[in-house]
């Protein structure tokens, strides 16, 4: 989208311009895909149900359709990553840690868009999120 330039997004502790503006495309194009998806998942599920009215296969019907459902849940928690990065970037908080503040690096979000850690603080947390679960 060229009305990209005009997106008054401030300034980045970490980041130059360009990259801001780079990665926002990125998550913006994600967004759209995940809801261009997420339509297509729900009249595909429509169209199901009219064709499948007396399906002799109502089960398998069944399980395709709860497995496009939890597909959405999924798209939806990323849908909210993906606005939580953006807001972070409005707040001239993207690029930088959420937990330690030392910058992120232009090559992990461009790797991982949404993602407010660095790779230390991440690794921690994971490390710490496994040990919880052996507990
Ligand atoms: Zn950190």
């Amino acid at each position: 989208m060229s009305a990209d330039e005009k997106i008054p997004l401030p300034d980045d502790e970490y980041l130059s311009r360009e990259e801001l503006m780079h990665l926002h495309g990125v998550l913006q194009a994600q967004a759209e895909l995940l809801l261009n998806a997420n339509r297509q998942n729900i009249s595909h599920l429509t169209d199901q149900r009219e064709v499948d009215a007396d399906a002799v296969d109502q089960a398998s019907n069944e399980s395709d359709r709860g497995f496009s459902l939890r597909l959405a849940d999924r798209d939806r928690l990323m849908l909210k990553k993906i606005q939580t990065a953006q807001s972070r970037m409005f707040e001239g908080e993207y690029g930088s840690c959420e937990e330690c503040g030392e910058p992120i690096g232009y090559k992990r979000q461009l790797a991982r868009p949404v993602a407010s850690q660095c790779i230390d603080c991440k690794t921690s947390a994971e490390q710490s999120e496994r040990r919880s679960w052996q507990a």
